[in-house]
């Protein structure tokens, strides 16, 4: 059923009287503009702070300072297993199993360890298939790789861009390129929602492509990790990676998430890069000659737990389970087609949205590009305490994250572009 919406302010304030998560929003630092706290649209971007996250920290450096190197075995967090800690609420966004996911580095370093382990090229099967315009580090990251193993990127490389006039990739042109490439195709490596669209892409039907051509898939779910619920084992995702400072909250430099589907996970045959906290833990501390892996996405660890990276993680994650994917997920579609709604209010702007109006191929965020003024407009909502990102040329992206946005948040961003641009 579709929402229906109204133009008045009693609307914003109705919607978030009946919204069942509306308290989540006290649960967070906001930035402060003319003493009130700013609305923030960039989540996508980076997401706030929580509250319990000094705490949190303060709890691991007490543990330092008091037991030092007996913070591995003791205290309230023994810091051995600290990776643990954060495994089964990252269970339940990614819709796999505690075997298939863990934490370490970050995320183009996660990318290229995995990718190492994934892309296996050989003399007729080396190609790549990518969406065209990738976050630049993934395109980076893609690049290198190919060269590494000496071959040509522009060869080893297909990137599908949308059709002509249109904005959007459309899945079956992703399946009919992945089909055509038949068996010279080595892997897929999508965005999961594309950072500048906004659009979410069909990933279990990408993946089902990819193997039908017997091509492994992988995803960047930057933009996906506590935005949109997932189903990767489900789907039968080969592998994913993501960061944990957009959707997830966890701060600049958190440590990175990591999704191996456990017939890959299992085998301590799937070729990695070793290094001891990825060897089985029965054995890591014998210091001796041979990798043996954890059979589990574990045994792609290399070094030690990056315990003050993950603090902030295993503090915000305490918020998704207790708020639900599901739950944040439904007033997100909510959320963002109100925004859309009222958007659609402004006809006297000029611009169009990027982002698909299809809910299910979108998360949070909706792109929108301003043929003029977008600049402009970008300063505006900055000097009216709403902060939102600009990416030239003239494109604002507005990602209205479920967990501490509200309706009134999405009604004031409409009365600033209303009343200052008509
Ligand atoms: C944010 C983002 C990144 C950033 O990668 P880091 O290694 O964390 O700096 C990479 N890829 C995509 C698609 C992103 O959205």
């Amino acid at each position: 059923m579709p929402d229906t919406f109204d133009l008045t302010p009693e609307f914003a304030r109705q919607a978030d009287q009946q919204d069942p998560l509306q308290h989540f929003k006290q649960a967070f630092h906001f930035p402060r503009h003319q003493d009130r706290d700013v609305i923030y649209f960039c989540g996508n971007s980076l997401g706030l702070q929580p509250k319990n996250v000094a705490a949190a920290m303060q709890t691991e450096l007490d543990t330092w300072r008091k037991m030092a190197v007996g913070g591995y075995f003791s205290g309230p967090n023994p810091w051995l297993y600290y990776q643990h800690y954060v495994q089964s609420s990252l269970v339940r966004l990614m819709g796999c199993h505690e075997n298939e996911v863990t934490v370490m580095n970050t995320l183009t370093v996660n990318l290229h360890l995995l990718m190492l382990s994934f892309y296996r090229p050989t003399a007729r099967r080396y190609k790549i298939i990518m969406e065209a315009g990738a976050f630049p580090s993934d395109q980076y990251a893609i690049e290198t790789l190919v060269r590494h193993f000496n071959l040509d990127p522009t060869d080893a490389i297909i990137e599908i861009n949308p059709r002509e006039g249109e904005k959007t990739l459309r899945t079956d042109d992703i399946v009919q390129t992945i089909h055509n490439t038949g068996a010279e195709l080595a892997m897929v490596l999508f965005g999961g929602i594309h950072y500048y669209t906004g659009q979410l892409l069909d990933l279990p039907a990408i993946t089902a492509a990819a193997h039908a051509a017997g091509a492994v898939a992988g995803f960047d779910l930057a933009h996906v990790a506590g935005n949109v619920p997932m189903q990767l084992h489900t789907w039968g995702v080969d592998f994913a990676a993501w960061c944990s400072y957009k959707y997830l909250n966890a701060g600049p430099g958190a440590v990175g998430g990591a999704y191996i589907h456990e017939k890959h996970a299992q085998n301590i045959h799937t070729p990695r890069l070793g290094g001891w906290w990825g060897n089985d833990e029965k054995t890591r501390f014998k210091m001796e000659k041979g990798f043996i892996p954890k059979q589990d996405a574990g045994g792609w660890n290399i070094s030690t737990a990056q315990v003050f990276n993950t603090v902030a993680l295993k503090a915000s994650l305490e918020l998704f389970d207790e708020a639900g994917m599901d739950r944040l997920r439904t007033k997100s579609i909510r959320l963002t087609a109100y925004l859309e709604y009222l958007l659609h209010q402004l006809p006297q702007l000029n611009f169009e949205i990027l982002t698909p109006a299809d809910v299910n191929s979108r998360g949070a965020q909706l792109s929108l590009f301003f043929r003029e003024k977008g600049k402009e407009i970008h300063q505006r909502m900055i000097d009216n305490g709403i902060t939102v990102d600009y990416r030239e040329p003239g494109v604002i992206r507005v990602a209205p994250a479920p967990l501490y946005c509200s309706f009134e948040d999405v009604y004031r961003f409409y009365t600033i572009l209303r009343d200052h641009f008509n």
